[in-house]
């Protein structure tokens, strides 16, 4: 079957559906499907400083890629690049370098922040340290804490990421099987149940694209080449349930549009329901957290 709008060869099968698209007509209807959720959820003004989070990963530079594109030709804003060193050997070393490659030749202003800068150590070394603690934990809880301070400190009106749909519905499902629900009402296009200027809301464009759709458009830019896993991400609990999603995504295809569409629709409720909940400042940071002292500064305690 030829590609559905101009009958060229097709290069990829939608998800869910028997329409097949060729290269041209792919990149465009994915760069309209992501500007889509910009407009419909207002993730960018004009005049506004966005700033991407990126690793040099597939995700990150088809989100560099898009969001350069529509700063040049069709809204009004400001980009810079903020990439955050955890300090992993044969992995992020490498994905550093080719997202300098890629802001150098975009002309992208890209800053470069570390594990390292505030904890003394990489994530290589504190993992050294804590050999029965998952990495991915250790991780998260500083790139958040990094990603947040770092953008506010760039000024960011907002912090894009390059979360897709697949992302989103593990996010759903691993909150789901905590019983972390307050921690889904920050969840959606945008992030955040109130504001509050010590936040950066987080925005993700790709939100509505699948996982196969940014890889694919990745590709067909020329990104997925440089593309590796980390050599944690097999700790994490998020792989286990990425599996369990594919799999069951495999068997009854649809599911994960299905998981996002149903958050879709209660996250109002989620959000109304949350939205009073108290947001402190760290004794220690002052940066904003739910207890006494933040997850990152009890870390570093721990580190230190
Ligand atoms: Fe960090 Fe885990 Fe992601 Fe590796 S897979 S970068 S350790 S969160
Ligand atoms: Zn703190």
């Amino acid at each position: 079957m030829p590609c559905k709008i101009c009958k060229e060869k097709p290069v990829i099968q939608l998800p869910n559906s028997n329409i097949k698209l060729c290269k041209s007509c792919f990149v465009k209807y994915f760069e309209r499907k992501a500007l889509k959720t910009i407009r419909k959820y207002k993730l960018i003004n004009r005049k506004e400083h966005i700033v991407a989070a990126v690793s040099g990963g597939k995700d990150s530079l088809s989100l560099l890629y898009l969001l350069n594109k529509l700063a040049s030709k069709k809204i009004d804003f400001k980009l810079s690049a903020l990439l955050i060193d955890e300090g992993i050997k044969g992995y992020r070393d490498e994905t550093i370098n080719t997202a300098k490659k890629f802001c150098k030749n975009n002309n992208i202003q890209l800053y470069i922040t570390s594990y390292k800068e505030i904890t003394g150590k990489s994530l290589d070394k504190i993992k050294n340290s804590f050999p029965d603690t998952i990495a991915c934990s250790m991780c998260g809880v500083l790139r958040r804490y990094l990603l947040n301070k770092k953008s506010r400190e760039l000024k960011a009106d907002k912090l894009a990421t390059g979360h897709n749909l697949d992302d989103e519905a593990q996010s759903i499902i691993m909150n789901q099987f905590k019983h972390n629900i307050a921690l889904s009402a920050r969840l959606g296009p945008i992030t955040g149940v109130k504001r509050d200027r010590r936040f950066v809301p987080r925005i993700k464009p790709f939100y509505f694209l699948t996982e196969k759709e940014v890889a694919a458009y990745a590709f067909l830019n020329g990104f997925l080449d440089k593309f590796k896993e980390c050599t944690y991400c097999t700790e994490s609990n998020r792989f286990v349930i990425r599996d369990m999603l594919n799999n069951l995504e495999q068997r009854y295809p649809g599911t994960k549009h299905s998981i996002v569409a149903s958050f879709m629709e209660i996250l109002p409720l989620l959000k109304e329901k949350y939205k009073d909940l108290e947001i402190k400042s760290c004794k220690i940071c002052k940066e904003p957290c739910s207890s006494e002292i933040c997850n990152a500064c009890k870390l570093m305690q721990k580190i230190k």
